[in-house]
């Protein structure tokens, strides 16, 4: 009955639907109040080289990554990616996130390793009016972090980085000296004519595609197709969610200029970070297929 009556008002009523909608307002919750009693928490992990190119050690920086510190376990983002774009919480927690970046990116300048930072940024918050006095607030706050490299990942999902505002937001950032990178490229609207519009450094190639890129050809083509193009367009691909030698050495074999996964590392704790980028020597092999490939 309550599902014809749902019928009528022109919406199906599930009794599953309204426990997902408390799960959601639950967690909600959880990180309003986790953000008021500093439980949320930053780990990083490294992007790096795979043609010789002069970063420290071959590493070219550290990407922030949200988790919830729970009393238990570190609650990763997927149990609560509707909170990060919340209409109330996503500046809070932007700002957490920017400062802290920042923060343990000058720590890491005082304890003599010179890396740069990244961090994702919600669309919520690049959108919103007040992204640039936050943006300016921790730049004041950590001057030195611009010297050693700072950058957004923002994602190409949904209508939004369409948005008139958006290319002024970028523009914005790169007059700051902040690159800019598209996260996630594959899985959303943007094309690369879009992205040679926009002024972005970096695109992220998705996971999705360098999961399968040993077994499906398809998703090797597409990967193959992303290098290419970016790379006659100027741009740098990082390749994002390498689990295996063999993934990174086909990425190196077909030109991609950077990795990332948990072949080179999970994410770490900030403390962790220094003695990992001073410990951190890249495969043999890459430099020899960059090599075959550029003979
Ligand atoms: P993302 O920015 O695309 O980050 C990559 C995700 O893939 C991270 O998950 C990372 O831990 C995971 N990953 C890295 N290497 C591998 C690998 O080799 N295999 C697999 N299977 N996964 C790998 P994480 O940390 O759970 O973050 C998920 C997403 O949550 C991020 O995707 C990003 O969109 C969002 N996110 C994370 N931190 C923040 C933040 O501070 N602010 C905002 N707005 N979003 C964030
Ligand atoms: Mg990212
Ligand atoms: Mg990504
Ligand atoms: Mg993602």
């Amino acid at each position: 009955a309550a599902k014809e009556e749902g019928k009528d008002r022109g919406l199906l009523y599930e009794p599953a639907m309204e426990l997902e909608q408390v799960r959601l307002q639950a967690m909600r919750e959880r990180i309003a109040q986790a953000l008021q009693q500093s439980r949320l928490q930053l780990l990083f992990q490294p992007i790096v080289y795979i043609d010789g190119l002069p970063g420290l050690h071959g590493v070219a920086g550290m990407e922030a990554l949200l988790r919830l510190d729970d009393t238990h376990e570190l609650i990763e983002p997927a149990k609560f990616m509707h909170v990060l774009d919340d209409p109330q919480l996503a500046r809070p927690i932007g700002r957490y996130v920017l400062d802290e970046a920042l923060r343990c990116c000058q720590s890491w300048m005082r304890s003599g390793i010179s890396i740069p930072v990244s961090i994702n940024i919600s669309t919520r918050h690049l959108l919103h009016p007040a992204f640039f006095t936050d943006i300016d607030a921790v730049l004041d706050n950590y001057p030195d972090v611009m010297d050693v490299g700072f950058g957004v990942e923002v994602t190409e999902t949904g209508p939004s980085m369409d948005h008139a505002r958006a290319k002024i937001v970028i523009e914005e950032c790169r007059r700051r000296g902040i690159r800019v990178g598209l996260d996630d490229f594959g899985t959303g609207s943007a094309s690369l004519s879009h992205i040679q519009k926009l002024d972005i450094e970096h695109i992220k190639l998705d996971q999705s595609f360098v999961r399968d890129i040993l077994s499906d050809e398809r998703n090797m083509a597409i990967a193959a197709g992303v290098i290419t193009t970016a790379r006659m367009l100027a741009k740098t691909v990082i390749a994002e969610g390498v689990e295996t030698a063999e993934q990174g050495d086909l990425l190196a074999s077909l030109g991609c200029h950077q990795l990332q996964g948990f072949s080179i590392s999970r994410p770490m704790p900030a403390e962790a970070v220094p003695g990992w980028v001073a410990g951190w020597v890249p495969p043999a092999s890459w430099g020899s297929l960059v090599n075959e490939r550029q003979s």
